[in-house]
């Protein structure tokens, strides 16, 4: 039996009492947010700037700092509640406050809606005087951000045309949303020995782990089947998301969805072309691995069910939380003593973590806090490797969260989602590197290696296939080429059969798949964790071979937020994602990991 929150030791909980000692304190400083209330706004203090903007930059200045500090604010209680939620979700007061302040925080985005547009009606003299002036220096890469987006912005009227339309236009990812999270039922399976297993979202990715072959087949056959079922119903769901994004690319004169999804974040399409073209020139290498694969299984045919178990499925080594957490402070020794003084203040003194499972806590695993809090991460630490692995991968999220908080204003604090899994990724490869050198048995080394090469294959190959998937659908539409489900299914199987080659058999009910994955309802998202991999490892070989240099940039790196694009970012701290070499790079690695698995399991 899990234990209840209240029995949970403190030194396994996070330090939330750190910015707000209790409800009350919450409470009162909720209240004191919301007093200057009046009839339908909640912060008349800002909308008392519209349509001034123009005015002059003393203007702008006053209303950023403003909405900055209430934003702030909202922010600093919002991660309160998250946190006391995710606890116990069943708590009641930490609910009603989550609910609370999550009400609040969309309506000031409602009632700030009109700033961004607001700037960007500017006439273009104005904007370019804003860009220049002293007053508004803090805010300056905020203001160039927005005004990139002015050759796409249209006239007031037709804005507040595309603004109406918006509710409307959420209908397909919505739809998607509910049928697969509380329609969608996948009922029971057999297992090897006949007994009965209920399929969910969350059994079947166990059960494409387990070594019981019956019990795999089963999971991925009935869940694909029942997807298939409503195969019409889904693909007309994705091609209303694909059309969604089509209008609003044409709409605002965006020569591509593609271009409308990366321009606002200054993303050359080149990075999406050449991930998918450098993948795509080396897919031998993944042919190699399923051939390997299939062999070290010895099974006739390999199946899509066979590519998530462990190759070494009987190989188990339990981790206690100190020792994860000592492990992982070791193998980030190269990133200095001031790094790993701070992440160990955070695992100790501070409490970032909360450690273990308890009943009614949120699932998984998270790096979550914000500028006037700790990075915090939640577990649910079971001992396993993986779970090693997780802390290490948080604890990357938390110490670039650290890094930038510290060493930026609150508007470049948060950084973007293209870098977002490079901290993280860097500390995986990090601490497996250590796991490696300290293997004890060929079992240990095969057991690392074949993790590692799991991920990447998962990480890089799958997500740059899913990221062609988009490409494609995006393109047909953009060409008035109608998507079906027979089309649909007839390119996803052509993709399956192209990056894993002739080793895997695929089954009919596979074609379905891209049915379920609510990634392609993000417009453009998926290749990122492809990008983020392979910027980690390049930056990781960099650190090794270059040393000091090369710490320091990465340092830089962690501490500038969202103060440059993010390309620039990487690129000033050793990468340049506008080339193909750091996927090449990746591809590689991954290519002579496979080698050294091969090795060990022939020496054996
Ligand atoms: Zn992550």
């Amino acid at each position: 039996m899990a234990k209840t929150r209240k029995e949970v030791q403190k030194n396994d909980r996070w330090n939330v009492e750190s910015f707000f000692p209790n409800l009350e304190s919450w409470e009162a400083a909720f209240q004191a947010l919301t007093q200057n209330k009046k009839e339908l706004l909640r912060w008349p203090e800002l909308a008392a700037y519209q349509g001034k903007l123009g005015e002059g930059p003393e203007k702008l200045h006053e209303l950023l700092k403003k909405s900055f500090n209430i934003e702030r604010e909202l922010i600093r209680l919002y991660t309160y509640a998250h946190l006391r939620h995710d606890e116990d979700v069943t708590y009641e007061p930490h609910k009603n406050i989550y609910d609370r302040i999550s009400l609040l925080y969309y309506d000031f985005q409602n009632e700030t809606s009109w700033i961004q547009p607001e700037i960007l009606q500017l006439p273009e003299k104005t904007l370019k005087a804003y860009l220049k002036s002293e007053v508004l220096k803090d805010h300056h890469i905020f203001l160039q951000k927005i005004s990139a987006l002015k050759p796409y912005t249209l006239t007031a009227d037709k804005e507040h045309l595309i603004t109406l339309a918006g509710k409307a236009l959420q209908t397909p990812e919505k739809a998607f949303g509910v049928f697969n999270n509380a329609d969608l039922k996948f009922g029971t399976i057999a297992d090897e020995q006949g007994e009965t297993k209920e399929l969910t979202h969350g059994t079947y990715s166990l059960y494409l782990q387990s070594k019981d072959r019956t019990l795999r087949k089963n999971a991925a056959l009935k869940l694909h089947e029942k997807y298939g079922q409503f195969e019409n119903t889904v693909s007309e769901l994705i091609n209303g998301q694909v059309q969604r994004h089509v209008f609003e690319a044409k709409a605002r004169n965006y020569p591509s969805c593609l271009d409308a999804a990366l321009i606002p974040h200054q993303i050359p399409t080149q990075v999406y072309h050449n991930l998918v073209q450098t993948v795509r020139e080396n897919i031998s290498v993944l042919h190699r691995y399923v051939s390997l694969r299939k062999k070290l299984l010895g099974v006739e045919q390999l199946h899509f069910h066979d590519l998530y178990v462990s190759l070494v499925p009987d190989y188990e080594r339990h981790y206690t939380f100190p020792e994860a957490e000592k492990l992982v402070l070791e193998a980030l020794i190269p990133l200095g003593e001031a790094y790993c003084q701070t992440l160990q203040r955070g695992f100790e003194k501070d409490r970032w973590v909360d450690r273990f499972e308890n009943a009614q806590k949120r699932s998984g695993a998270y790096s979550s806090g914000c500028y006037d809090s700790f990075p915090y991460i939640l577990m649910n630490f079971q001992g396993t490797l993986r779970d090693v692995m997780t802390l290490a991968h948080e604890a990357g999220h938390s110490m670039h969260s650290y890094y930038s908080n510290q060493n930026q204003p609150y508007q470049y604090s948060h950084y973007p989602i293209f870098v977002a899994e490079v901290a993280s990724t860097f500390n995986e490869e990090l601490v497996f590197r250590k796991l490696l050198e300290k293997a004890k048995s060929k079992e240990e080394r095969c057991y690392l290696l074949n993790q590692k090469i799991d991920d990447i294959r998962s990480t890089l190959f799958r997500q740059t296939q899913f990221a062609e998937f988009e490409l494609t659908l995006h393109t047909l539409a953009e060409k008035g080429i109608p998507l079906t489900a027979t089309s649909l299914k007839a390119a996803y199987r052509k993709l399956n059969q192209d990056y894993y080659g002739p080793d895997l058999f695929i089954d009919p009910e596979i074609d379905v798949e891209f049915l379920r994955i609510p990634h392609f309802y993000y417009n453009f998202y998926v290749y990122q964790y492809a990008t983020g991999i392979s910027a980690a490892f390049a930056l990781v070989e960099r650190m090794m071979q270059e040393g000091e240099a090369a710490k320091k940039d990465y340092l830089q790196f962690l501490s500038s937020g969202s103060s440059r694009y993010p390309v620039d970012l990487l690129e000033r701290a050793g990468v340049n994602m506008r080339e193909n070499r750091p996927i090449k790079s990746l591809i590689d690695h991954f290519s002579s990991l496979v080698d050294r698995l091969e090795k060990e399991f022939s020496s054996c």
